[in-house]
């Protein structure tokens, strides 16, 4: 279970403020962890709220995670770097909402509640941000050398070593 971070986005947004941290990914609901091939690590997460060049409130999310998804061939784990940034903007009505998203299909717009689960929300983000196949380029050999190339994870490294090879 997830613990709720509740925030008022208009107001979060209006006074430009900021919110920042780490959240263990064992902590995320379980709707994350189906997608991931294990539980270890932290999420890194920046909320930043502004008002954009339309004069709207926004939030912008920004997450940087070392996650472990399973690879859709040998159902073996591999390391993935999640890297997002994204921009939400914020309407009071539907309506707004509604006229905005047609003039823009690319904008991410969400009704502005009294109260927004920003854990929720870096759980909706991380869904978004995985690869829907991961696959090794080369299956039973590249868990190594991806845990190498990337920021070098001892017990990832250990865990590829220790795990019998399966094709
Ligand atoms: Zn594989």
């Amino acid at each position: 279970m997830s613990k709720p971070i509740l925030i008022d986005p208009l107001k979060f947004a209006r006074e430009g403020r900021s919110l920042s941290g780490l959240m263990p990914v064992g902590e995320l609901d379980e709707r994350v962890h189906s997608d991931l091939s294990d539980t270890s690590g932290e999420v890194s997460y920046q909320f930043e709220g502004f008002r954009d060049e339309l004069q709207r409130y926004a939030l912008r999310i920004r997450l940087d995670a070392q996650l472990n998804v399973t690879c859709q061939r040998c159902l073996d784990g591999m390391p993935f770097s999640l890297n997002t940034d994204s921009v939400l903007t914020l309407f009071t009505s539907q309506e707004k909402l509604d006229e905005a998203c047609e003039l823009d299909e690319g904008l991410d717009a969400v009704l502005a509640e009294a109260e927004l689960d920003v854990t929720a929300l870096i759980e909706d983000e991380i869904i978004m941000g995985l690869p829907h196949s991961p696959k090794h380029d080369e299956c039973g050999r590249d868990t190594l050398s991806l845990a190498k190339a990337d920021k070098p994870n001892p017990f990832a490294v250990l865990a590829a070593l220790k795990r019998p090879k399966s094709e």
